[in-house]
């Protein structure tokens, strides 16, 4: 069986998605930006484990937080390429998050961990 390991228990507290090339491309793709913007991406520290898609099996991810804020008409491209260059805008209430690749909604909401990490994207 496969130990492929997309996210970490950290010790303060909250999980650390680490971002896998599948949602580094999506979020290029969602952005209409370049690999170069997200190169230094290595993950985000979030409330709540990954959580798996009931509908299609996808895994949570930042891809799903970066297309709901977008498909969404939360934010725009460029505030998100920002959030995503300088990190987030400091704390964050807990958000619904829905598949972005069927729309299913996830069964928690969760959001940034908020600690002194928060903003952090190494
Ligand atoms: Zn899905």
């Amino acid at each position: 069986m496969s130990a492929y390991v997309d996210q970490v228990y950290r010790e303060k507290g909250g999980v650390r998605w680490l971002l896998t090339d599948e949602e580094r491309k999506h979020i290029v793709e969602l952005l209409d930006t370049n690999e170069s913007t997200v190169s230094h991406l290595k993950g985000t520290n979030m409330t709540i484990a990954r959580m798996t898609c009931v509908k299609c099996g996808k895994r949570s991810g930042l891809d799903d937080l970066v297309h709901n804020a977008v498909e969404g008409g939360i934010h725009n491209k460029e505030f998100m390429v920002d959030v995503l260059v300088n990190g987030p805008k400091g704390a964050s209430p807990l958000h619904h998050l829905d598949c972005s690749r069927c729309s299913e909604r996830f069964k928690q909401m969760c959001t940034w961990h908020n600690d002194e990490d928060c903003g952090s994207w190494d």
